[in-house]
This record gives C-alpha cells, structure tokens and sequence, in this order.
C-alpha cells in the first residue's frame, strides 16, 4: 500500500477530503511531494513558519538543545534555560503589563489558560466573544468560537457566552461587572481577514477597564510580524491584560503561550496552587526553537518589508474574479464568488505548483499568508501563476 492510503486507512482525518499531498522535504518558500514536484507555499502551515521552512538558525537551536536535554519535568518546576531566555526575550518586546509568560503547547491551549486566568482573577464567568472568530478548537475555546456550525454538534459548552458582531458597538452594553474577559482578535483571520476600527478596539479597552473586565487578544495568528509588526495590538496601540501567542511562536515547533501581568499571572499558583498544569507546555526544544525564530525575524528586518511584499501581492492579483481584497500585511484573503469556485482554484493552483487554502468562516476566500522570507521573485512566480488559474478556471 502506498503511504497515501496509509494515510487515509490509519490517521484519523479531519475532512471527508484531504489535500493529502505526501511531503518529502521543504526549504524556504518551498514544499517538495514524494514526486519530486516543488510548490511554492503561500499559507505557511498556516501562519506558522514565517521564517519560512528549514531556516538554518532554527535549525541549530534546535539540534543544540536536542543534544543538551528534551523533557526533563512538568512545565514550571526546573529552570530550563530555553524557557526562561525566550520568555525574557518575549518581554523585552512587551509592555510592562505583559510581564509573565505561562508558556503552553498549542494556541487552543493558551485560550483555555488565558480563560481560567480570567475567572480566577475576576470571580466572574461570563465571557463576550464575537462572530467568525476563531480560538481553538478544545472546549473552552469552541465555547466563545464565533460560528455555531462547530459548535452545535458538541454542546452544552460553556455557559456565560455573549457573541456580537465583530466591529459592533452593542457589545459595549454586554460587557459589565460580572464579565471575567472580552476575547477577540486584534485582526480577524478566518472571517478572510477584517481589519476593525481601532476606535472600536480602543472602546471596548475603555469600557473593559471601567468594569474590571479582562481584555483577552488573541495573536496566535496576527503575531510574529505577519501584520508588518511584531504584535498587532502595537500598531493599534491598544493594550490586552493577556495576550495569545501560538503558531509562530515556535518557529515550527508546538508551542503556545498565555502572558499577562505577574500579579495575574500569580493567582495560578495559590488556591489552588497548581491553578493551571501541563507536562509538555514549553517544551525546551520548541522554546529553543522559538527564540532562535524571533532572532531571525528581528535580524533580518523582515518585519520591515511586510508592507511592500503586500502592495505587490495586491497589484499582481488583481482580476476580474476577485470581489474584494482584505488583507493586514502578509495576511491576505482574495475574496470570490463562492467555495467551489474558491475550491477549483486551489486545486487547479497545486496542479501548477502553488499551495494555497481557504479560510474557515470565509470559505470562499483565497488565503495568501506565506512565509515573510518570501522574496520579490518568487511573489512574482506565484501571483503568475495564479493569474494563469483566474485565467483558466471554470
Ligand atoms: N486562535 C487563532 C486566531 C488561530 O488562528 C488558531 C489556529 N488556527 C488558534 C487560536 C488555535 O491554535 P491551535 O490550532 O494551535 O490550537
């Protein structure tokens, strides 16, 4: 048997139809199948590897702390040197009501600890949430999710869940002094990415702060320069009690983080003591790797070329087919005329060699989140060759 269907007879699936296409290898912008064709990856696994695949640096951190030591013990009893240098490299880069970082293993798992975080401190259950938003898939997290389609199969979840529109001023009114947390996203992704108003951002900041309300933003996708800085809410200048980190927070490693305040952060470890426990979260390899990732955003200055990359991915895919482009930085979405039309593209683009994906509350929206190490030609070569898919799809 051919390791495809291995694949489809023993892993479980997630969808009645997977891109399944068997990875070899990947380097740069580049993903390489078992037939030895290469496609030009503009998702990135999903907003994760922004350095792009295989980068040298990352590599060696990693090697180096393999050798040295992997799991030794539950995340917060030893000092593990990766641990404690990239959540102090971290808070350099933060305010300083950002200050403590409970490092985790996956974006969803940062959600559930920034919610219990909020109920602690507060003594208060309810959350406000908004549509389309997206921030895990566990529990916790699916109760504040913003479609009801992945919820409905799974309750009862969580009470207490207020949902608005995203954008919408009536959420004001909902948040009270009996709101433990407003979660949101500073940039929202898989509704094909919207961009609100930062004076919307900047009243529900206001109105959390009158209540005693917790501001929650979720960056496991916006985060790590993909908006063109290195945390979007630094661009907006609006300022969270706790921040999401995930997804390239580990340079391609499994890695997550919830950081708020040290007073916080504090009330975790007392009444009970042991408030929040994982064995794996902060894995010394994937914190390792994860540093070793932000070093080389920051040394390259990638952040700084964001923006031009993202003008010419907009000029070069204009076309008639395209609806509407959203877009923040490198996080793009071309906005069609329906899924299948969305669905034939992507897939007559993988046939041309670009590897591209829908989004999930947008599923007629064509994603364009590549590594930011992306370069001017290779922007080029994609967006050619997805003019030749606009050209030629039904
Ligand atoms: N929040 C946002 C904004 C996300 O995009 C994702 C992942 N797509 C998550 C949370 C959940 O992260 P993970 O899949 O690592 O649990």
């Amino acid at each position: 048997m051919n390791l495809r269907s291995l694949f489809l007879q023993y892993n479980a699936q997630t969808s009645e139809a997977p891109i399944a296409l068997s990875i070899e290898r990947a380097e740069g912008v580049h993903l390489f199948d078992d037939a030895g064709n290469a496609y030009i990856d503009l998702i990135g696994g999903i907003s994760v590897c922004n350095l792009g695949h295989g980068h040298p640096a990352i590599r060696a951190a990693i090697h180096e702390q393999v050798d040295r030591y992997m799991h030794v013990m539950v995340y917060g009893e030893l000092v593990q040197s990766p641990q404690v240098l990239y959540a102090q490299a971290l808070c350099e880069h933060l305010p300083s009501t950002l200050q403590s970082v409970f490092f985790t293993n996956s974006g969803t798992e940062a959600t559930e600890g920034a919610m219990k975080l909020a109920k602690r401190v507060t003594g208060r259950y309810r959350f406000v949430s908004f549509k389309n938003s997206y921030h895990g898939s566990t529990q916790g997290a699916l109760s504040v999710m913003g479609d009801p389609y992945w919820q409905d199969a799974f309750r009862p979840l969580l009470p207490g869940i207020d949902q608005f529109a995203y954008g919408s001023y009536d959420a004001l009114d909902a948040i009270t002094t009996e709101t433990a947390a407003v979660i949101l996203e500073p940039v929202q992704s898989e509704s094909g990415v919207t961009v609100p108003d930062a004076a919307w951002l900047q009243a529900i900041r206001t109105r959390c702060t009158e209540t005693g309300t917790l501001l929650i933003f979720d960056e496991i996708q916006s985060g790590f320069g993909r908006t063109g800085s290195l945390f979007r809410f630094q661009a907006i200048d609006v300022v969270p009690d706790i921040l999401l980190l995930g997804k390239a927070l580990g340079g391609g490693m499994p890695l997550g983080a919830f950081v708020a305040s040290r007073e916080h952060m504090h009330t975790l470890a007392h009444t009970p003591v042991l408030g929040h426990i994982s064995t794996f979260g902060g894995h010394p390899v994937s914190c390792a790797a994860g540093h070793a990732a932000l070093n080389a955003l920051l040394e390259e200055h990638l952040m700084a070329e964001v923006d031009a990359k993202s003008n010419l991915f907009y000029e070069l895919l204009q076309h008639p087919r395209i609806h509407k482009i959203q877009r923040c930085g490198l996080l793009m979405a071309l906005h069609l005329g329906s899924y299948e039309e969305n669905k034939r593209l992507i897939d007559l683009a993988l046939t041309r060699g670009v590897f591209t994906d829908w989004f999930l509350f947008a599923s007629n929206a064509l994603r364009i989140a590549p590594p930011l190490t992306i370069t001017i030609d290779e922007i080029r070569k994609a967006c050619a060759i997805l003019q030749t898919c606009f050209n030629e799809a039904e």
